[in-house]
C-alpha cells in the first residue's frame, strides 16, 4: 500500500522540510535521506519513528 500523490505533495520531512518520495513501504526524505514508515497507507511522520539512512560506509 502506498501513499496518494495528493498526500505526498503536501508532506515534508519534519527534520529538514525537504520533499519526500514514495518508496512503497516507506517515504524517503530527499534531503536528509531518513525514511518514515507507512502504516495502513498513513505515513508516520515522527522523528522518533524515522529510519536512519544506510550510508554503506561499512561502519566502525
Ligand atoms: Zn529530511
Amino acid at each position: 500500500m502506498s501513499v496518494s500523490e495528493e498526500l505526498l505533495a503536501i508532506m515534508a520531512c519534519p527534520l529538514c522540510r525537504a520533499p519526500l518520495v514514495d518508496r512503497g513501504e516507506t517515504l524517503e526524505c530527499t534531503g536528509c535521506r531518513v525514511q518514515y514508515p507507512v502504516r495502513d497507507g498513513i505515513p508516520v511522520m515522527l522523528p522518533e519513528e524515522a529510519i536512519p539512512p544506510s550510508t554503506g560506509e561499512g561502519g566502525s
